[in-house]
């Protein structure tokens, strides 16, 4: 038996009886929702939920639980000739997912941006023969359900095979992790970010948030530095964290006028100093 926390879909390991705490949830960038914390069985989620797959770019296919579980987002599968890549993950795993991943080719790795989605790697890793799960090292204490399975990276770039890099940016989590694949869009580049930048409802912008739910925006030097990060890498095509948020048209012109766009909010140079509270 395996507890899952309702609110954020992160998974713990086997136990007769659910944790005490979710420290995920109980961080200031998530929140216990309205009815304290809550905890459902992977077994029962497995009854009342199902996963569906829709393509959403060119060998990209997302997969998402219905109803929705957890956070919401949808988990990503980049078919890349030798060995296809799970990039984030969610909650539920059936056989009904492994089937469906197979016949997309199957996957020989997983890497997951930040622990908002860490979510239940540790089986899904497990379903498919134990494949390693790519996360930052600087992550390491979110990690819930530790395993042999998880490899963790330091520094700032890492290279995957077949032109796939993990790239951490930091912000929102210190070991914030994008992903970048070389040949995709006929080998100008895409752009895997999860959260951060998360792609804004239009899909002409991506912004930044230290905390989404909390309304907590991030600090300008963390934007810059993101910026900077993913300034070396070409991209035309960039995936949020929801099914269908990926930035219309060039996505890389469109992180630099977001960015600018974003910084500009916080040009408090023409404004009197405020005092809140006298
Ligand atoms: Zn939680
Ligand atoms: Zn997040």
């Amino acid at each position: 038996m395996t507890h899952l926390c309702v609110t954020c879909g992160t998974q713990y390991p086997p136990g007769d009886h659910p944790p005490q705490h979710c420290p995920i949830c109980e961080d200031e960038r998530q929140y216990v929702g309205l009815e304290g914390q809550q905890w459902v069985l992977l077994e029962k989620l497995q009854k009342t939920h199902r996963n569906t797959s829709f393509q959403e770019g060119d060998g990209v296919w997302g997969i998402q639980t219905v109803p929705d579980f957890g956070i919401g987002q949808r988990a990503l599968l980049l078919q890349a000739g030798q060995g296809n890549i799970l990039w984030d993950c969610v909650s539920l795993i059936n056989s009904d997912t492994v089937s469906l991943i197979k016949a997309l080719g199957g996957i020989s790795a997983i890497a997951i941006s930040h622990p908002h989605y860490y979510t239940s790697m540790v089986e899904w890793s497990r379903a498919f023969g134990s494949v390693p799960i790519y996360l930052h090292e600087d992550d390491r204490e979110w990690v819930q359900r530790p395993d042999p399975c998880i490899k963790f990276w330091r520094g700032e770039t890492y290279a995957l095979e077949q032109g796939l890099t993990l790239i951490r940016v930091g912000g929102h989590f210190p070991g914030f992790q994008v992903l970048h694949s070389a040949a995709s869009e006929q080998g100008q580049g895409a752009l895997f970010t999860g959260d951060q930048p998360q792609v804004c409802p239009d899909r002409r912008y991506v912004s930044f948030m230290y905390s989404y739910p909390n309304f907590i925006p991030l600090d300008a030097a963390s934007v810059r530095r993101i910026v900077a990060a993913l300034e070396p890498f070409p991209f035309a095509r960039l995936y949020g964290a929801w099914r269908n948020f990926v930035v219309q048209g060039n996505a890389k012109d469109a992180l630099r006028h977001s960015a600018e766009r974003y910084l500009k909010a916080f040009d408090t140079s023409s404004e009197p100093r405020r005092k809140f509270g006298s």
